[in-house]
C-alpha cells in the first residue's frame, strides 16, 4: 500500500488546491493520502471529496507550529527551535483544536510585519504586501509566501536560495517567533481524537542529546509516531530515524511534504517504503 502522510495546499504555503494534490497522489500512485497544511484545516474537507472520487483513503491531517526549548528552559531570550507536529486523523471539527490553531495563526500577521520591517531595513521594500499577494488564505502568511515575493523582486534565484539568503535564522528577515507550545500540540491533537507525529526529525538544528531530550518529551506527553521517511530526509537519515523509532518504540510515519510543483524534492507517492520492521503509523486504519 503507497501511504503518503504528509502535505500542503493552498490553504497554508502550497501551490496547489487541494483538488490539484489529490490528483498529483493519485497520479503518483497513493494509495492513502492526507493533506497537513501548517495550523489550518480548511482545505481537508475538499481533500476529502476529492481523494474518494479518486478511489483514495483520505486521512484528515494538520502540522501545528510548535517553540520547544531545551532543558525546560522558558525563558523567552533563550534561544528555541521551531519544531512541526503532525496530527493525523483528526476531527477536523474539534473544538479544542480549531480554537488552538487560530490562536497561533493570529501570531502569523505580526511575525510578518516584523519581517518585513526587517527587510525594508536590509533594503527590501514592500515584502509584506508582496508576500500577502501569494498567499491565498489571508490568516496564512508564511515565509514560503516571503520566498515567493523574493524570488519575484529579483532578490533570489529561487525559494531555496530566498530561504539561505533571508528568512532563516541569522538572515535579515528571519525574527523569532512563539507558536504553540508541545503539551499544547499534543493536547489539541488529542483532543480531536488524533496521532501526534515528529515531522521531519532530521530537519532541526539541534545536538543529538538536545534531539533525544525532545523525544523523551514527546514520548512522556503521549506522543509515539515519528516521520522516517520524508522528503526532508536523506538516505543516511532515513536509516537513522529508523533506528530512533526502533529505540524509543515510536510507529513510523511516510509522507512526501509535498508544496507543488518545482517546489519540493519529492512527488506525493514516490518516497521509498518504510523499513518492513518498523510499525507503520497506519497499522490498525484500514
Ligand atoms: P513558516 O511556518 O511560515 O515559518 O514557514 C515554514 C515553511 O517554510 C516550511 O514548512 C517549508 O515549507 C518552508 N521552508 C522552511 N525552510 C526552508 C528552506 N530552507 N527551503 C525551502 N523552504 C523552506
Ligand atoms: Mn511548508
Ligand atoms: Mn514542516
Ligand atoms: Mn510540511
Amino acid at each position: 500500500m503507497n501511504v503518503d502522510l504528509h502535505s500542503h495546499s493552498i490553504a497554508s504555503d502550497g501551490l496547489l488546491t487541494s483538488e490539484e494534490v489529490a490528483a498529483r497522489a493519485h497520479a503518483g500512485g497513493v494509495d492513502a493520502w492526507a493533506l497537513t497544511d501548517h495550523d489550518e484545516v480548511k482545505g481537508l474537507a475538499d481533500a476529502r471529496v476529492a481523494a474518494e472520487a479518486l478511489g483514495m483513503r483520505f486521512i484528515d491531517g494538520v502540522e501545528i507550529s510548535v517553540t520547544w526549548r531545551p532543558d525546560g528552559d522558558t525563558d523567552k531570550r533563550h534561544k528555541s527551535t521551531t519544531i512541526h507536529v503532525v496530527g493525523l486523523r483528526i476531527d477536523p471539527a474539534n473544538p479544542t483544536l480549531l480554537a488552538g490553531l487560530k490562536k497561533i495563526r493570529a501570531g502569523r500577521d505580526e511575525r510578518a510585519e516584523r519581517m518585513a520591517r526587517d527587510l525594508e531595513i536590509a533594503g527590501i521594500p514592500g515584502a509584506l504586501e508582496g508576500a500577502k499577494k501569494f498567499a491565498v488564505n489571508p490568516e496564512l502568511l508564511s515565509r514560503s509566501h516571503f520566498a515567493r515575493f523574493l524570488v519575484e523582486a529579483g532578490k533570489a534565484r529561487n525559494t531555496h536560495h530566498a530561504f539561505q539568503h533571508f528568512l532563516t535564522e541569522g538572515k535579515p528577515g528571519y525574527v523569532v517567533h512563539q507558536w504553540a507550545t508541545l503539551p499544547e500540540a499534543l493536547e489539541w491533537i488529542g483532543a480531536a481524537g488524533g496521532v501526534p507525529v515528529v515531522a521531519h526529525p532530521g530537519r532541526y538544528k539541534l545536538s543529538a542529546p538536545q534531539l533525544a531530550q525532545f523525544f523523551d518529551e514527546f514520548k512522556a506527553l503521549g506522543g509515539g509516531a515519528i516521520e522516517v521517511m520524508t522528503g526532508s530526509h536523506t538516505l543516511e537519515q532515513y536509516n537513522h530515524f529508523a533506528e530512533v523509532a526502533r529505540c524509543y518504540g515510536f510507529m513510523a510515519s511516510r509522507g512526501s511534504d509535498y508544496h507543488g510543483p518545482g517546489e519540493s524534492r519529492v512527488d506525493p507517492g514516490q518516497l521509498p517504503p518504510l523499513p518492513a520492521d518498523l510499525k507503520p503509523v497506519w497499522h490498525d486504519w484500514f
